[in-house]
């Protein structure tokens, strides 16, 4: 009941913004009447002056004196209102608190010169215009609250009223105001009345209707601008701003610096996505508050961006870092950096970024390297990496890609058991790359099946030629990347090419690298499953080089073990070497599977794998990847001896 008497009086709480809302309102109402009571006070003046100059009219000093003080006055308060409501417009610090007493005292001088001139004009037995243009510019352009409103027209008509009711009207011979007078006021009174609350109400309304789009605007633009997990700012918003900042700051006190959690994927495996997710907003924050007077926003996944023209990244990085290698886990957590400086040609940040991300891809993996600046020696590769990327469509096409086969050998007979197909890019220009820099390159950018389709392709023609002309033709393996299974159906490609060239599934062998397997689960488990179900052979690629070897071995089913070379790297130096390698091999009998050692260099190792029974070698002992008639020429020379039976 209270509240709602409150309302109705307009006294109920109301926002600052509101508030302001009603003021700025005020403001600017009143420009309109004060530009409009200047220009009428600077007439009337200059209409008396001309009158009183040219004798027209002439009336006494007295006379002259009140009406120009008069006009005077109301000129002065107008030009003041004038003066403030135009500096608030335009942003000057004017105090609210003066706003508020300038338009108490403009509306009371505007209504009581209305009072007073129509007072006089009605005992001369004219209009009363004045008072009631006073009344509608003060009650009505002014938002009043309601009771201040009903205060000041209620006490304004009311003085008027007693005012006209106490004036002798002695031409007309009526003494005070007349009937048809006091109802015509009474009619105005309550018309003023009504258009006071109805513009109180109606810029209420607008008020409240703008506070609230306002306040979605501001959760629009949260939204916009930070990064919904980690609740700092999101690269839409970073990259306006380095934008900003490339254009006013000075580019060379700049650095783009690009974060990157090392073995964050091993974490989230271990402990789940939920402490997966704990953690990056953890490191998220670490990140905001280190670089606290720089720029800086999640980039994606475990990636962070910060541009900043502090000096000092690198200890500040390894600061971050050390707290973060003090997390509570099993998994070793580090942070690695690239840093960046723009030239004076760099306005896109987002290019700044890549290549900070360049720089700190190049130390992924790097032991105890945790920054790394950007310098021409990776300006080199990373013009090679975007320009694999923009020519994958035309390397296919033109055919730069070749395949390069190297050979698996059975460790029983020193025969040659097998090929794997291994892609090379032989550019025109840039002659040949190494998967190392085009593999990843085209997995990042997702265009990798480009490249494995057409491998598949080649491999089959290729060992449709080694078919038809009766060339010795083992089985030969293809490396799947985990993408392929994402960007196209890949096994019906693997089967529609062979099908194409008529060859046994059987000839073909699939690769796939441990890490492709993590984190995968149901639809690469089927899409394995289709693979044997075809008759092709899995190979598990680069086994001990991940985190999660053992429960792949746990989850899928392979036929061949590839160990990784990794494992050789040690020997014979590192006693535990022989040992892990021992019972790798001990674990691939049990399940069933074909072991397969990679990277064998030397007669040494050689000797060893095959003493504890590794089935297969492959390295550069045998043979490095070359083209196929290489190959044939060393299978021709007797340097490489086929297996008796082809499988
Ligand atoms: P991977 O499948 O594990 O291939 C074995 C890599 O080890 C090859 O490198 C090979 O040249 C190298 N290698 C073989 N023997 C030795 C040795 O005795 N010592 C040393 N140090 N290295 C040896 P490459 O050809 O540079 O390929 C690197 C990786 O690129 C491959 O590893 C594979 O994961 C990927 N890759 C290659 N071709 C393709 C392809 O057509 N498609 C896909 N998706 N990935 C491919
Ligand atoms: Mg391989
Ligand atoms: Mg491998």
């Amino acid at each position: 009941m209270k509240e709602k008497l409150l309302k109705i009086l307009g006294l109920e709480h109301k926002s600052e913004y509101v508030r302001n809302f009603l003021y700025a309102s005020n403001i600017k109402s009143s420009i309109y009447m004060s530009v409009y009571i200047t220009c009428m006070e600077i007439w009337m003046i200059i209409r008396l002056l001309s009158r009183q100059l040219q004798g027209i009219d002439l009336r006494s000093t007295d006379y002259y004196i009140s009406h120009y003080c008069n006009y005077a006055m109301l000129l002065a308060a107008a030009a003041v209102m004038l003066i403030f409501a135009v500096m608030y417009i335009r942003g000057k610090k004017v105090p609210q608190a003066l706003g508020y007493v300038l338009k108490w005292a403009f509306m009371l001088i505007c209504v009581s010169f209305g009072i007073e001139i129509s007072a006089a004009d009605y005992g001369k037995g004219e209009q009363v215009f004045t008072f009631l243009t006073m009344e509608l510019f003060a009650a009505c352009l002014l938002t009043w609250y309601p009771i201040f409103g009903f205060m000041i027209i209620s006490v304004s008509y009311g003085i008027f009223y007693l005012t006209l009711d106490a004036t002798l009207v002695t031409a007309t011979g009526f003494i005070g105001a007349t009937d048809a007078t006091k109802i015509n006021l009474f009619i105005m009174y309550v018309a003023t009345l009504f258009c006071s609350f109805g513009n109180y109400a109606r810029t209420a309304s607008q008020a409240r209707k703008a506070e609230e789009l306002s306040r979605m605007n501001g959760r629009l633009e949260d939204i916009a601008k930070h990064d919904e997990l980690t609740g700092i700012h999101n690269m839409l918003y970073f990259r306006a701003e380095a934008e900003k900042l490339l254009k006013t700051k000075k580019k060379s006190e700049l650095t783009f610096l690009f974060l990157d959690i090392e073995n964050f994927k091993s974490y989230n495996e271990t402990y789940g996505f939920s402490k997966g997710n704990e953690l990056l907003k953890r490191v998220a924050q670490m990140i905001d508050s280190a670089f606290s007077y720089s720029l800086s926003a999640r980039f994606s996944d475990d990636h962070f961006v910060v541009l900043t023209a502090s000096p000092g990244s690198e200890g500040t990085v390894s600061l971050i870092s050390e707290k973060l290698e003090s997390e509570d886990s099993d998994v070793q957590l580090h942070l690695k950096c690239g840093a960046y400086s723009p030239t004076e040609s760099d306005d896109d940040p987002i290019l700044a970024c890549d290549r900070a991300r360049f720089a700190c891809n190049s130390i992924k993996k790097h032991f105890g390297k945790k920054y790394r600046v950007y310098d021409s020696g990776l300006e080199e590769t990373y013009h090679l990496k975007r320009y694999v990327v923009n020519s994958i469509d035309t390397a296919v096409r033109e055919e730069f890609l070749r395949v390069y086969y190297q050979p698996i050998m059975s460790a029983a007979d020193d025969t040659v058991a097998g090929f794997e197909a291994l892609a090379r890019w032989d550019d025109p220009a840039h002659g040949v790359l190494i998967p190392a820099l085009f593999i990843t390159t085209l997995e990042e950018h997702r265009q990798i099946h480009k490249l494995d389709m057409f491998i598949i392709d080649r491999v089959c023609r290729d060992i449709r030629h080694r078919l038809d002309t009766g060339s010795f033709c083992p089985p030969v393996s293809v490396n799947l990347s985990r993408l392929d299974f994402e960007l196209v159906d890949i096994v019906g490609c693997l089967c529609g090419t062979a099908d194409r060239y008529h060859i046994p599934h059987s000839l073909i062998d699939v690769e796939i690298t441990e890490s492709a397997l993590v984190g995968q689960k149901e639809k690469l488990k089927a899409e394995l499953d289709r693979i044997r179900a075809e008759g092709f052979s899995i190979l598990l690629d680069d086994f001990g080089s991940g985190y999660s070897t053992l429960n792949v071995l746990k989850e899928y089913r392979f036929d061949v073990l590839k160990i990784d070379m990794q494992f050789l790297e040690g020997f014979p130096d590192n006693p535990n070497t022989g040992v892990i390698l021992e019972n790798v091999l001990a674990l691939a009998k049990s399940l069933g599977m074909t072991s397969l050692a990679e990277g064998v260099e030397t007669e040494e190792q050689y000797a060893f794998l095959r003493r504890i029974g590794c089935e297969k070698v492959q390295g550069y002992m045998f043979s490095r990847p070359v083209p196929i008639n290489q190959l044939d020429e060393k299978l021709l020379t007797g340097s490489l001896k086929p297996a008796k039976k082809e499988i």
